[in-house]
């Protein structure tokens, strides 16, 4: 078992502290003990903000069937998917658009493919799409 701070080996166990499992040696305990170890661990997730949300009865019962009894983080997922599919799509607008031009294609072209993709962000997930793509051929 290694330190999970410095990485040695010499006299690791594994006990838990401030709810985190943590894995250290002689050493970085003795650090430990004298609040000379920095973060170890888990890395923060991030700012914690309070927020209310409003939804009906029949709302609350489904996100907590969707959440499986941890609501934050079912709701953060939600949001960096959210965020990040916005940014995929612009993403990846601009490379087709790139890939394109740099192909000689017309600007009506381009714009029919640009079309033709924005449609298809409404039907497929970001998901389905990657699949999409590595089970063909290209
Ligand atoms: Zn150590």
């Amino acid at each position: 078992m290694k330190c999970m701070n410095c990485g040695s080996t010499n006299d690791v166990i594994d006990f838990v502290a401030r709810k985190e499992k943590l894995f250290l040696c002689v050493n970085c305990r003795g650090k430990l003990a004298n609040g000379q170890l920095g973060k170890i661990g888990r890395p923060s997730l991030g700012v914690t903000k309070k927020v209310s949300l409003t939804l009906s009865e029949e709302g609350w019962k489904r996100l907590d069937e969707l959440a499986k009894g941890n609501r934050s983080q079912y709701l953060r997922h939600l949001v960096l998917e959210a965020q990040s599919e916005d940014w995929s799509n612009d993403a990846c607008l601009g490379y087709a658009m790139l890939g394109m031009e740099n192909m000689g294609y017309s600007e009506r072209q381009i714009q029919e493919l640009l079309r033709a993709i924005k449609s298809e962000f409404d039907w497929k997930s970001v998901e389905e799409a990657k699949c999409a793509y590595k089970d063909s051929s290209y």
